[in-house]
């Protein structure tokens, strides 16, 4: 992963982690231009969305929504009537 100096752009390196919540830590960052800037700062990283659900969602949506099928429609479903 890489971080840039928010002050001179420079590539920074990350120096610890503090894990703030499962989803969101504190990067704790140094700057690698020591000659004309050194600055340290702390960076957030945080989750912010699902492009595809994990497989375990869609599996359990899948199994939730089909349990909520009637036979008829289980076996229309099965023929792949529905996807025609
Ligand atoms: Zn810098």
């Amino acid at each position: 992963m890489k971080v840039q100096c928010p002050h001179c752009l420079s590539k920074a390196r990350i120096t610890s982690r503090n894990e703030i919540t499962t989803t969101v830590a504190d990067l704790y960052c140094q700057c690698m231009n020591t000659q004309a800037c050194g600055a340290s700062f702390v960076m957030t990283l945080g989750f912010s969305r699902y492009l595809n659900p994990p497989l375990t969602s869609t599996q359990r949506l899948a199994a939730h929504i089909i349990g909520s099928l009637t036979k008829a429609q289980r076996q229309e479903l099965l023929q792949g009537d529905l996807f025609h």
